[in-house]
């Protein structure tokens, strides 16, 4: 063993970097990123904004005109805290180490978001994954069987669910809550611009409930700001763990500018929430293809041949995500992000050509 084999932990050693394909010259419909960009008017002043940040100063650590600006525009209700995260992926690593005692275990429906298994393991905690049904809907024997066996912790349910898209039953949600008075359910709702339903409303109704959510998928994945609300008892306990200067001054100057601009990044998701109407409908009649329901700015579709159609695309310089691997559930699955009028086009126009 060399110095390093001992000293690094044996899951760090197991585990590979969060791999990014380069995505150089390519449609990039791999990463439910909004292909829109802001109107040059606004980014103009958002540069003008920006040069005035001073950068020479730390940021605040709780900077609270954007955490006022946030529970405006976002609806958080009364009765709420708010936690901000370089990313909800800081969130939810922040929400493993506050949780990491001996012997915890985390729970989610499986295939879901990774970083939910990968905070778990990190945190030397048990990750419990419970297999979605057939139709990619909560298995609710199997989740409240978990639930009363293994007493999780902490129960993540993605509102919709990365990568099957779907909505959950709210009706099995209040089941989970009720069931699990003594773990935090952490409702994600990342894609929530795409789903116009929310749990935020209700944000402060349940002792053990917490809505996570983020403004990557809005339109501003590159600024990297994820913010999680609940009771205040709640939100005080990771605060603690929260790195001391986690949003940098950029983001906190964009993010305050922006969110006054909502409507623009509003506009964009109501957009491309047709487009992905108009995608899954010219896809379901390609031949042997299959398209899942989806609240979320990507489609998970089924092929004959996930992997020959994925290469297909590659060919055509279009990058989409090949989850077929990931679990049996998904097998002969990608998954498409909704993109431009015209990228879409090009997408179903290989689609139909590797198809044919
Ligand atoms: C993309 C995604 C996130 C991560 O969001 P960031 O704020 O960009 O870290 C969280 N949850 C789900 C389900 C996602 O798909």
């Amino acid at each position: 063993m060399t110095v390093i084999q001992t000293i690094i932990r044996p899951e760090v050693l197991a585990m590979s970097s969060y791999a990014v394909q380069d995505a150089a010259g390519m449609v990039k419909l791999d990463a439910m990123e909004n292909p829109f960009g802001l109107p040059p008017e606004l980014a103009a002043e958002l540069g003008r904004r920006l040069a005035a940040v001073a950068l020479n100063r730390y940021p605040a650590p709780r900077p609270q005109a954007l955490l006022d600006k946030l529970r405006e525009v976002m609806h958080v209700p009364s009765g709420c805290e708010i936690l901000l995260g370089n990313g909800s992926d800081e969130l939810i690593s922040m929400i493993a180490t506050a949780c990491a005692k001996p012997g915890a275990a985390i729970l989610a429906p499986v295939p879901g978001f990774v970083m939910y298994q990968m905070s778990t393991v990190l945190a030397n905690l048990e990750f419990i994954g419970v297999p979605l049904s057939a139709e990619l809907q909560l298995d609710m024997p199997a989740m409240l069987a978990a639930i009363a066996t293994q007493r999780p912790a902490v129960i993540y349910l993605a509102y919709p669910n990365n990568p099957t898209g779907a909505l959950f039953e709210v009706a099995a949600m209040e089941q989970i809550i009720a069931a699990a008075p003594n773990a935090l359910v952490v409702i994600d709702e990342a894609y929530q611009p795409f789903a116009e339903r929310s749990w935020m409303p209700r944000a402060a109704e349940f002792p053990n409930l917490v809505v996570m959510r983020t403004v990557s998928k809005l339109g501003l994945a590159g600024i990297r700001l994820g913010y999680l609300a609940g009771r205040p008892e709640w939100i005080a306990e990771f605060d603690k763990v929260r790195p001391p200067y986690n949003i940098n001054v950029l983001t906190q100057a964009a993010a305050e500018f922006l969110l006054d601009q909502v409507a623009v990044l509003d506009a964009q998701a109501a957009q491309l929430r047709a487009e992905r109407e108009q995608l899954a409908q010219a896809l379901a009649v390609l031949p042997g293809v299959t398209v899942f329901p989806s609240a979320a700015n990507f489609l998970l579709v089924r092929f004959p041949d996930a992997g020959k159609i994925f290469e297909a695309l590659l060919a055509a310089r279009i990058l989409v995500k090949n989850v077929s691997k990931m679990h049996v559930l998904l097998t002969n699955c990608l998954r498409l992000t909704v993109g431009a009028s015209h990228e879409n086009a090009q997408l179903l126009a290989a689609l139909r050509a590797a198809l044919a």
